[in-house]
């Protein structure tokens, strides 16, 4: 664990990241700066494809089909450094009280392209 998971400011489980998935190129920042392994770099499912805009297709097929995804959303205490991290602006932090009972670690923003 880096020293910069000192600076992180809340419990596990108040906070997760949300990936806006038309921004990511995975470049994977998130996944080295985490101090809590929160992501991964896996292939997008068909279905997320389909829903991404012609820009987000485009990324998607020249970074061969993969994005960050958040695997242990609980182990967050969002210190904010994948934010800082990721050159595409892509991740947001979110309180998990706001996405109970929502699909939840995903987006996809409409002004992307
Ligand atoms: S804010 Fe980002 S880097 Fe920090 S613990 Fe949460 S997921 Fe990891």
């Amino acid at each position: 664990m880096s020293n910069k998971s000192a600076e992180c400011k809340a419990a596990p489980g108040k906070y997760m990241p949300v990936i806006d998935r038309n921004r990511c190129e995975a470049k994977a920042d998130c996944v080295t700066v985490c101090p809590y392994s929160v992501f991964e770099i896996q292939r997008l499912a068909e279905d997320e494809r389909k829903q991404l805009s012609l820009r987000g297709k485009i990324k998607a097929w020249a970074h061969g089909g993969n994005q960050a995804y958040v695997v242990q959303p609980t182990a967050c205490q969002a210190c904010g450094l994948c934010i800082e991290a990721c050159p595409e602006g892509a991740i947001r932090l979110t309180s998990t009280s706001d996405i109970v009972g929502n699909n939840s670690t995903t987006s996809n923003t409409d002004n992307a392209d």
